[in-house]
């Protein structure tokens, strides 16, 4: 972060009362009192299993220059009095922002968010100097922590933006400004909050919430609500891979475990590229990248390259090769209904293999569980030999594959690994995956441990 005065920081803030009149450098931002470095402003915020006031004074304590809390704590520190301690948070971010001319690109969906963020980064990386968020820092407290990390020389930003409810990401775009916004699909994900893919649609559709006619949005343009968009008061690209969009992937090659070929008009030519990594939807996400990579002229070297370095974060749809030809496919970090099929598909296509699918709950589905879980179940059919299904609701994904393939069904991981442990056969394919708070790399460990 650039360092900020104190007393520019209580400035920028509206409505905050403050008794220290001194001025000083404030040389960071931490809302965890974990990560407190000397001359950092500590920001107390309230959540639900802490609130950040309890530890005012032991940041105070480990350098923090300042504090701002929504009570006057009775420690010895400057401190900024706000009502609301998360407002605050973005305000300053807002301010900091304004710091910069740096382009933003934002990217929001569904699914595939930080995967299409990774890849646009991947591609940019070849041209500029980028920042980007960090993992999965995509929320109201992720995004402004985000961007503190900002510097006069980086050339571009890609920050991806996540949401519960509505006016979440309208709250993210008024911080960030973006250039650039890449909605990546609307599906089901936060539909128990949301209500319908309509309000979705609503929801994602406020990240160009301050665009003018400068702005561009780019959408998948085969997503049946985002097709929709038209005559909007700024730029839309779309891109497809069914010849409806401004950039087309044709002749789509699935090489399975070796990625994706495809071609892709780029500045009035088609070339060929390659994505090294399973799964035809990274597809999608590469075509958002060569759209943006077109609008800051790189060259299709550097498109190609960009996306030929792309690799997928953590946990994601890594090919884990054990002895006798045994695969997991760990697709374990993040579940929904989409990346639920997405991943299935990339199963279904090792059809010289016995394949296994290790399917945990989705979570946040409120009472659109039981459906999205049975079509999981079924889309299941075609796409593997076993399934295991583990958890809560994911009985309902046993109860409707077990109409067609072999199903179990565990209540527990470790259930599941004892079965599998014995299960698990030479030239075995098995894939792993459900929502974050299932953990199932638990099962990914317990299968390479016990061999
Ligand atoms: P989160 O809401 O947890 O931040 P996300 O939107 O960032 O999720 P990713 O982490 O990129 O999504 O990907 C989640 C899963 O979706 C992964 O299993 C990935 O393989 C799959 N995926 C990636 N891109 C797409 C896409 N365009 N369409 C469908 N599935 C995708
Ligand atoms: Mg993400």
């Amino acid at each position: 972060m650039i360092a900020m005065h104190f007393q520019e920081i209580v400035q920028c803030l509206e409505h905050c009362t403050c008794d220290f009149k001194e001025d000083f450098l404030i040389k960071g931002i931490s809302t965890d009192s974990r990560n407190i470095k000397d001359g950092d402003l500590f920001i107390a915020l309230i959540g639900q299993k802490f609130d950040g006031h309890e530890f005012v004074q032991s940041c105070y304590e480990r350098g923090a220059a300042a504090v701002l809390v929504s009570k006057k704590v009775d420690v010895d520190c400057p401190q900024i009095i706000v009502n609301d301690t998360l407002a605050a948070l973005r305000e300053i971010a807002r301010y900091y922002r304004d710091k910069f001319k740096t382009p933003i690109i934002a990217v929001t969906g569904s699914t595939g968010k930080t995967s299409t963020k990774e890849m646009i980064a991947s591609v940019l990386k070849e041209k500029f100097n980028v920042h980007k968020t960090k993992q999965n820092f995509n929320n109201e407290i992720g995004l402004p922590l985000t961007l503190f990390e900002l510097e006069k020389e980086h050339e571009i930003s890609v920050l991806e933006m996540g949401m519960n409810n509505l006016g979440e990401i309208e709250r993210l775009a008024y911080i960030a400004r973006p250039t650039i916004g890449v909605i990546t699909n609307i599906g089901t994900a936060h539909i128990e909050n949301l209500g319908s893919r309509e309000n979705i649609m609503k929801a994602k559709m406020e990240i160009t919430s301050f665009f003018d006619n400068k702005n561009t949005l780019i959408v998948n343009g085969d997503d049946e609500y985002l097709s929709t968009l038209e005559n909007l008061p700024f730029k839309l690209i779309k891109v497809s891979t069914k010849g409806r969009g401004d950039y087309n992937a044709v002749d789509i090659v699935n090489l399975g475990e070796n990625g994706v070929e495809f071609k892709c008009n780029y500045k009035g030519k088609i070339h060929d590229f390659r994505i090294i990594v399973p799964g035809i939807h990274n597809v999608y996400n590469a075509l958002v990248a060569i759209a943006i990579a077109d609008i800051y002229n790189l060259t299709v070297d550097e498109v190609i390259n960009g996306i030929i370095n792309f690799k997928p974060g953590k946990l994601r749809m890594d090919i884990i090769n054990l002895e006798n030809g045994i695969k997991i496919i760990n697709d374990c970090y993040n579940a929904n209904l989409d990346s639920m099929k997405a991943a299935l598909d990339v199963l279904g296509d090792y059809k010289n293999n016995r394949r296994i699918a290790v399917l945990g709950d989705m979570f946040e589905l409120g009472s659109f569980s039981e459906k999205a879980h049975k079509e999981v179940g079924s889309y299941a059919k075609d796409k593997c030999d076993l399934l295991i299904a583990v958890g809560n609701d994911a009985r309902f994904i046993f109860e409707e594959s077990n109409k067609s393939i072999t199903s179990i069904y565990f209540k527990t991981k470790e259930e599941a690994c004892r079965f599998l442990n014995t299960e698990i056969k030479d030239k075995d394919v098995i894939l792993i995956k459900a929502s974050r708070g299932m953990k199932m790399e638990y099962i990914t460990n317990c299968i390479t441990e016990g061999r």
